[in-house]
C-alpha cells in the first residue's frame, strides 16, 4: 500500500493520529498451518466458481450493453429496489477479490475473465463518465433520482474497490481510468458547491473505496469527495425526502420507515448508538476512521469509538456476528441476541473485520484487533464452507437443521466479501510504522516487511489457533533496531509467556500489545506462549436468550455442538457447570481440527407419556458429546447445531 499524500506533507508531530500502515498482502505467504487450505481453496475453488455462478446466474449479461436488456433476473421489490439495481457489485467485488490472488499466483484465464468484463464496462460507460449497467441500459432517465433505494454509488463503490485492486496485482489502468471517470462524474454532479445534487447513497460503501483510490492516486478531489459524502450523511433536511417529493412521492411511505436503517438519521459525529442494516454501518464506520486518519479528525475517531463500545458491550453476537434482524437487516435494540433466527450476515462480520483492522492502524489497541481476530475464526469464517463453494448469509448461533448452506444466494453479496476477506488475509497480520512492527494476528506464515529500507523476514510456526505456542524467526541482513509490538489476545488473560533466544522475557502489555525492542540480528528467535484453555462463557443477563446457557470457547475458537457428533439434538444436552472438557486434535475432520470432548447430559423424553408438559423435569441420562469449532459447522449432513448450550 502507498503511503498518503498526507502523510507526506504533514509533520508527524502535529497530528493527532500516526498510522501502522498495512503489509500488502502479496508479501504475506501462508505456507503452512491453519490458513494456507483456506486461501489455496478459495484461490482454487472459490474464486472460479464464483465466476461461473455470474455467468450461470446472469450477472453478466447485463454487460452487454449493445442488445436490449433481457428480462430481469430478479424481480422489484416494495422497496422499488431489484437486486438486479446492483449486480455490479457483486462483479465487481469479484474481480477484487480475484484480484487479491494474481500477484502471487498468476492466471491469465482469470485474468482474461476480468479483462472481459473491464471491456465491457468501459464500452458501456456513458459520455459523462457515469457507469452503472441498470440505469444505463433500462431507464437512463432515472439515474441519480434514488439514492434511498437503489445503490448506484454503492455499486460504484464495489467496482472502484475492483478497479484499485485490479490495478495493484496487474498494473494495468483500464479498469481505474474507467472508474477514475466514473467519479470525476460524480464530482461533477454531486457536492456543495451550487447546482450540485448534495445527495449520499443511502448503502455506504464508495466512501472507503473513495479513499482508497486517494491512496492510489493521491489527488485530493478523491479524498474531498469521501470526506463530503460522509459529512453530508444525516444533515437535515434529509435529502433523501427532498428526493423523494421530486420523484412525487410522500417521504412518508419510506418503506424501511426511519433513516436510521441508513444511518442517516443524525449527522454521523453524533451517533451513539449503532443502528440500522449491519453492513451500512460497518462499511460507513471503516470510512470514518480512514478520514479521521487522512484528514486527522478525531471527531470522527471518537464517534466511531462510541459506536464500538456500543457494538461490543450491547449487540455482538459471541462470534462476532451481528445484525440480528432479518426485517433491516441489522440491528434492532441493546441485548437483542436471538440464536435461531440471528441474521448476522456474513457481510457484516467480514466488514467489522475491516473497520476494526483500520482502528488498530491509527491506534494500536488490542480491543479492536480482538474483534478482528473473533470474527475471523467465527462470525464471518461460518460463512464459507469447507469445500469453498457453499455458503452462508444469515449465521445462526442455532438451528434444528432447517439451515443449509447454498450454492448461490438470491442476494449473492456474501460469497465475494469473504473470498477478498481471505484472498488478502495477510494485510491484517501486520502493520508497520519507522521500524515498528506490530503482529497483530498468529498463524504460520513468512512475511517480508520493508521498514524505512530495512528488510525484514519474520517467518511465523505455530498451530495456531489449535495450540497457543508460537515460534517468531527473524531474517536480516545486519544488526537492526527494532521494536515489535505482540498483540497479546484478550482470551489469554495473564497466560502469556515469551522467550527471546531462549531467555525469558517479561511481557508487559500496553492496550493489549506487548512491546519487544532492541538490536536484533538474523536468526533470532521469539518465542511466545499463550494458555489456551477451554473457556465456559456467560452472556449479559439482559440477554435473556442465553440465560441458564453457556458458550465454550478456546483461544479465539467458539465452539458448537452438532447433532451429527452426538446422534441428538444438541437442545437436548445439559452441561454440568463443573463438566470435564478436553481439548483434542482430530486430523480427520474437514481438514483437521481441535475438538472439546466433554461428559453432559441428555434431557431425557422418558416419563412424558406422549405429553408436552409435566409436573417434574425431564430425568438426566448422562451423556458424552464433543463440540467442533463454529465456523465448521453445516458441512456435514444435516442436523441441529447449537452455540449456547443449557447448563443443568
Ligand atoms: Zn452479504
Amino acid at each position: 500500500m502507498s503511503s498518503s499524500a498526507s502523510e507526506k506533507t504533514s509533520p508527524a508531530s502535529a497530528r493527532s493520529f500516526e498510522r501502522y500502515v498495512p503489509v500488502d498482502h502479496t508479501r504475506v505467504a501462508f505456507d503452512g498451518g491453519f490458513w494456507k487450505s483456506w486461501q489455496e481453496t478459495v484461490r482454487d475453488v472459490t474464486i472460479p466458481t464464483q465466476h461461473k455462478r455470474l455467468e450461470e446466474e446472469g450477472f453478466l449479461e447485463v454487460l452487454d450493453f449493445d442488445n436490449p436488456p433481457g428480462p430481469l433476473a430478479r424481480p422489484i421489490q416494495p422497496s422499488g429496489l431489484s437486486m438486479q439495481h446492483f449486480f455490479d457489485s457483486d462483479f465487481g467485488k469479484w474481480i477484487e477479490a480475484a484480484s487479491y490472488t494474481l500477484k502471487n499466483h498468476p492466471n491469465p484465464d482469470i485474468e482474461a475473465k476480468i479483462d472481459a468484463i473491464v471491456e465491457k464496462l468501459e464500452h458501456g460507460q456513458m459520455q459523462d463518465g457515469y457507469l452503472n449497467s441498470w440505469f444505463i441500459r433500462r431507464e437512463p432517465e432515472k439515474r441519480w433520482t434514488n439514492l434511498r433505494d437503489l445503490h448506484e454509488m454503492y455499486s460504484m463503490g464495489h467496482l472502484l474497490e475492483g478497479a484499485v485492486a485490479y490495478f495493484e496485482a496487474t498494473g494495468k489502468r483500464r479498469f481505474l481510468d474507467v472508474m477514475i471517470r466514473a467519479v470525476d462524474h460524480i464530482i461533477d454532479t454531486f457536492g456543495p458547491e451550487p447546482g450540485k445534487l448534495r445527495g449520499y447513497d443511502a448503502h455506504e460503501e464508495i466512501e472507503l473505496a473513495l479513499v482508497k483510490l486517494y491512496r492510489v492516486t493521491g489527488d485530493p478531489r478523491h479524498l474531498k469527495l469521501a470526506t463530503w459524502l460522509v459529512d453530508e450523511r444525516g444533515q437535515m433536511p434529509s435529502y433523501f425526502d427532498d428526493e423523494a417529493r421530486r420523484r412525487g412521492e410522500d417521504p412518508a411511505d419510506y418503506v424501511f420507515e426511519t433513516y436510521a436503517y441508513s444511518q442517516a438519521h443524525k449527522p454521523v459525529r453524533e451517533q451513539t448508538e449503532v443502528v440500522g442494516h449491519a453492513v451500512r454501518a460497518m462499511y460507513l464506520l471503516s470510512a470514518m476512521t480512514d478520514l479521521a486518519f487522512e484528514n486527522d479528525d478525531p471527531t470522527l475517531k471518537d464517534a466511531a469509538d462510541r459506536l464500538f463500545a456500543d457494538l461490543t458491550g450491547r449487540q455482538l453476537y459471541v462470534t462476532g456476528g451481528l445484525g440480528p434482524s432479518g426485517a433491516n437487516e441489522g440491528f434492532t435494540r441493546a441485548f437483542d441476541l436471538p440464536n435461531e433466527t440471528a441474521y448476522a450476515e456474513t457481510c457484516a462480520a467480514v466488514a467489522l473485520g475491516f473497520w476494526c483492522s483500520r482502528m488498530a492502524e491509527i491506534d494500536l489497541d488490542g480491543k479492536y484487533t480482538d474483534q478482528l481476530e473473533t470474527v475471523l475464526f467465527n462470525g464471518a469464517l461460518s460463512g464459507i464452507a469447507r469445500d469453498g463453494e457453499h455458503y452462508f448469509y444469515e449465521n445462526v448461533l442455532e438451528s434444528h437443521g432447517q439451515n443449509r448452506r447454498w450454492k448461490w444466494h438470491y442476494c449473492p453479496c456474501c460469497p465475494t466479501n469473504i473470498a477478498r476477506f481471505i484472498t488478502s488475509l495477510g494485510k491484517y497480520f501486520y502493520t508497520t510504522k519507522g521500524n515498528e512492527i506490530a503482529v497483530h494476528l498468529y498463524g504460520a506464515n513468512v512475511a517480508e516487511l520493508d521498514l524505512d529500507g530495512t528488510f525484514v523476514r519474520l517467518r511465523q510456526d505455530t498451530a495456531y489457533p489449535w495450540d497457543g505456542d508460537i515460534r517468531i524467526a527473524l531474517g536480516l541482513f545486519e544488526p537492526t533496531d527494532l521494536t515489535l509490538k505482540l498483540r497479546i489476545p484478550g482470551w489469554c488473560g495473564g497466560g502469556a509467556r515469551a522467550t527471546l533466544n531462549g531467555r525469558d522475557i517479561p511481557l508487559a502489555p500496553v492496550k493489549g500489545y506487548a512491546e519487544v525492542s532492541g538490536t536484533f540480528k538474523d536468526g533470532d528467535e521469539l518465542r511466545l506462549h499463550f494458555d489456551m484453555p477451554v473457556e465456559r462463557l456467560y452472556a449479559h443477563p439482559a440477554v435473556g436468550e442465553d440465560a441458564g446457557r453457556v458458550a465454550l470457547r478456546r483461544g479465539p475458537v467458539v465452539y458448537c455442538v452438532e447433532e451429527a457428533d452426538i446422534g441428538t439434538e444438541p437442545q437436548r444436552l445439559r452441561l454440568a457447570p463443573d463438566a470435564r472438557l478436553e481439548p483434542r486434535y482430530d486430523a480427520d475432520l474437514l481438514g483437521g481440527a481441535v475438538v472439546l470432548e466433554g461428559e453432559g447430559y441428555e434431557a431425557a423424553a422418558d416419563g412424558f407419556d406422549g405429553g408436552l408438559y409435566r409436573t417434574a423435569p425431564p430425568a438426566l441420562k448422562p451423556k458424552p458429546f464433543r463440540a467442533i469449532p463454529y465456523h465448521l459447522w453445516a458441512n456435514r449432513e444435516a442436523g441441529a447445531m447449537q452455540v449456547w448450550l443449557a447448563e443443568r
